[in-house]
C-alpha cells in the first residue's frame, strides 16, 4: 500500500515515521510512503501557498490552485487520471484505487474501524492544511473524505497525517505479521483490552493474577473476556451503549 502525504512541512511526516515498526515496514517495501511539498506548486517567484480570506477575518489559508496542481502531480503520476490538465475536471477522474483524504478538527473521527477500512485502498493521499486552513473548493474538488483525529485543533496536519498513516498500517498484513494479536486488541469487537502482565511474578508487592499463571487456558480466556468488559465499562461506558 502506498500513502503520498501533501504537506508544507513533508519533513515532519517523516520524522513522525522514521523509528519502529513502520520504518522497518517502509525499509522493506511493505509500505511506500511519499511527501510532496506543496509550496513546488507556487507558480509566483516568491512560491507563495496562502492568502487571506474573503469577506475578511483571522489567518491566511492555503489557496485551492496551489494545492490542486500538487494533488493532481499524485494522481497524474502514475496515470491513475486520465491525462487531461483541466484542473477544473481532475477530480472526477482519479481511480477508485486512490482515496483522498484531508486531515481536518471538522472531520469524522479516526476510529479503528476507519483505519481498517482505509488499508483496503491501494494508494492513500493525505493532504495537511496549515495557518488557518484551506480553500473550500479545494476539498469540494478532490477529497472524498475529511478525517479528525480528535476535538482539538493543531497547528498542522502533519502529526495527524502520521496518525493516519500509523494507524492504517498496522492493518495490512505484511506489516504486523501476527494480525491475530491486531484483531485481539482495543476497539476490535467494540472492547478494551484486558489487564496484561510479565515478569516478575511479583512486583511492588503485586502480583500477578493467579488464573495467568496456572496455564488453563480455558480459564485464562474466560478470565481475559470478563476483564475486557470491567475495563471498557470503567474506562469507556460510551463503547458499550448500542446504536
Ligand atoms: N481554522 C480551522 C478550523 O477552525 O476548523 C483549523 C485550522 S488548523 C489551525 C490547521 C490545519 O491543521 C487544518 O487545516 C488541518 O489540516 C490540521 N488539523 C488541525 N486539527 C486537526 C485535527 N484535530 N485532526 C486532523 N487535522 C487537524
Amino acid at each position: 500500500m502506498k500513502f503520498t502525504v501533501l504537506s508544507l512541512f513533508p519533513e515532519a511526516v517523516r520524522a513522525a515515521l522514521d523509528f519502529s515498526l513502520i520504518k522497518k515496514s517502509l525499509t522493506a517495501g511493505r509500505i511506500e510512503l511519499n511527501t510532496v511539498q506543496i509550496r513546488d506548486f507556487s507558480t509566483d517567484k516568491h512560491k507563495t501557498v496562502d492568502d487571506s480570506p474573503y469577506g475578511g477575518g483571522e489567518g491566511m489559508l492555503m489557496r485551492a490552485d496551489v494545492l490542486h496542481r500538487a494533488w493532481a502531480s499524485v494522481a497524474l503520476e502514475k496515470g491513475v487520471a486520465e491525462s487531461s490538465t483541466d484542473e477544473s475536471s481532475l477530480g472526477s477522474t482519479v481511480s477508485a484505487a486512490v482515496h483522498t483524504v484531508f486531515l481536518s478538527p471538522q472531520g469524522k473521527p479516526l476510529t479503528s474501524e476507519k483505519a481498517r477500512q482505509l488499508a483496503s485502498f491501494e494508494h492513500l493521499v493525505l493532504v495537511c492544511g496549515h495557518y488557518e486552513g484551506v480553500d473550500q473548493r479545494f476539498i469540494d474538488l478532490c477529497v472524498d473524505e475529511e478525517l479528525s483525529i480528535g476535538d482539538y485543533v493543531l497547528t498542522g496536519g502533519e502529526l495527524a497525517a502520521a496518525v493516519v498513516v500509523d494507524a492504517v498500517s498496522r492493518f495490512i498484513p505484511s506489516v504486523v505479521q501476527n494480525l491475530e494479536s491486531v484483531n485481539r486488541d482495543s476497539f476490535e469487537g467494540g472492547l478494551l483490552k484486558y489487564p496484561q502482565y510479565t515478569r516478575p511474578p511479583v512486583f511492588e508487592s503485586l502480583p500477578v493474577p493467579e488464573v495467568l499463571l496456572g496455564g488453563d487456558h480455558k480459564k485464562i480466556e474466560a478470565w481475559r473476556k470478563e476483564q475486557s468488559l470491567k475495563v471498557t465499562q470503567e474506562k469507556r461506558p460510551d463503547l458499550l451503549k448500542s446504536d
